[in-house]
């Protein structure tokens, strides 16, 4: 935080020292906690995530019917002498395992003072939708992770931010309103101006440019796009400090391109809805080095035999979510690969990874020359369709391929129902052709290309 900045104060006639209301003081209390244990050693770490695992498990087994049987590999450990070893021999949990549990994976007794649940909708990094439940107390965790993650790079609270990114029910409210939200917990924020990703690249930056932001936050390959078009125009953000990145595999000539181009540093995120901010690049070893919130989750790197790999070593990412008491996800393969990491010199002991093999985005090109980074599977309706996986194919300026695995052939209507959300996206009569597969696979590289153009841009 910059400067003098004092949280908001919620006690009548009180500015300084602030009382904060229940919420901000819950936030500033675990925030206290996690600016602390940031640098406690990997093994202190390691200890106390254990002991909120035993909670987690015990909570699982008792209460959540897919986990019954499942967890039974662990009876017989008494309180306290859960170890890693054991902690694996958990079968890791796919994504095709959620959709199929549905709601046994639910708590029958999630404690009160958790909160009520509220779902959240993810097609992931795999174009594979699945909904959880949160809580307060994972809205809580999340809250104070990403506090924390501004405070690393010592944001200034007061200044504006401009976040292009996918947007859901309030959000796109508050974007056609031209409204701003908050973008800092417990202190006075300044505004926060949203545009959903599928504008066209044009007008987002001619947007840019009026509102003139101090911090932009959006995806890598709308960013590179967004820098592509202001060399041409010769346009200059003239406010900008900072990019935040998110939602995508990070290419450090994106990195080196921002600073080149526009003057300023990249920071780079990788979160999923699921589980908020997962790790955060280093505010010290910007390249290589991914800080994992280690308080919020148990982050395991595998490799094909399911052993954690050697640093350098890529392998599937596998997460447990401490304190998600509503769905708990216990072994989770999310979908994403990562380069395993050592430790970083900045002596922090939050474990790393060194790199993240997310989705990578592409974009779409009309027949108009217009272009964008459609994001074409966040209609509530796709959830209660039985798809597997999605991914949208531009073969032509007029013909779009829909990719589906799915339990069975969609109906007429369902197709149509498809059919009209994904050209709503579009934003132009594509002729659209919807292909069955048993599986959709990763690219080359090891991305999954949610959608892929084939059209030069
Ligand atoms: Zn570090």
């Amino acid at each position: 935080m910059v400067g003098d900045s004092v949280p908001i104060s919620g006690c009548t006639g009180v500015a300084w020292p602030a009382v904060p209301k229940r919420q901000d003081a819950l936030l500033f209390a675990v925030l206290r906690q996690l600016d602390e244990t940031q640098w406690w050693p990997a093994e202190a770490l390691l200890a106390h995530q254990l002991r909120q695992l035993e909670r987690l498990l015990a909570h699982a087994a008792t209460t959540v019917p897919f986990y019954g049987e499942r967890l039974k590999v662990l009876q017989g450990i008494k309180t306290g002498a859960l170890t890693y070893e054991a902690f694996r021999r958990i079968p890791v949990l796919r994504r095709a395992e959620i959709q199929e549990a549905g709601e046994a994976l639910v708590s029958r007794k999630i404690p009160a003072d958790h909160g009520a649940p509220f779902e959240i909708k993810t097609s992931g990094s795999t174009g594979r939708p699945v909904a959880v439940k949160g809580t307060a107390v994972t809205g809580l965790m999340l809250r104070a992770s990403n506090m924390r993650y501004h405070l690393w790079f010592k944001r200034d609270f007061t200044k504006k931010t401009a976040c292009i990114r996918m947007l859901r029910g309030r959000q796109i409210e508050a974007a056609n309103a031209g409204k701003p939200v908050p973008w800092a917990d417990g202190y006075p924020s300044g505004p926060m101006y949203l545009r959903h990703v599928n504008t066209p690249v044009a007008e987002q930056l001619d947007w840019l440019v009026a509102q003139n932001p101090d911090y932009l936050l959006t995806f890598p390959s709308n960013l590179t796009a967004l820098i592509r078009l202001s060399l041409q125009r010769g346009i200059k953000l003239a406010n900008l400090k900072e990019v935040a990145t998110l939602g995508e595999a990070l290419d450090p000539a994106v990195r080196e391109s921002c600073a080149k181009n526009w003057g300023v540093p990249v920071v780079d995120a990788y979160s999923s809805q699921e589980f908020g901010l997962i790790a955060v690049q280093c505010p010290e070893h910007p390249e290589a080095h991914y800080h994992v919130m280690a308080e919020t989750m148990l982050l395991e790197v595998l490799n094909d035999r399911d052993a954690p790999c050697a640093p350098g070593e890529t392998g599937r990412m596998v997460l447990t979510a401490l304190h998600n008491f509503a769905t708990p996800l216990i072994r989770y393969e999310i979908g994403d690969l990562a380069e395993a990491g050592t430790s970083c010199p900045c002596g922090r002991g939050l474990p790393m990874v060194a790199r993240v093999l997310g989705r990578t985005r592409n974009m779409l090109v009309l027949p108009s020359g217009e272009q964008f980074c459609p994001r074409f599977i966040f209609e509530d309706f796709i959830y209660a369709l039985p798809i597997r996986q999605i991914q949208v194919i531009q073969e032509s300026l007029e013909e779009l391929a829909v990719r589906l695995v799915a339990d069975r052939k969609l109906t007429p209507e369902e197709q149509e129902r498809v059919k009209a959300s994904l050209l709503a996206v579009a934003r132009h009569p594509f002729r659209l052709r919807f292909d069955y597969l048993p599986e959709i696979p990763r690219a080359a590289s090891g991305k999954f290309e949610e959608f892929r153009s084939e059209v030069a841009a």
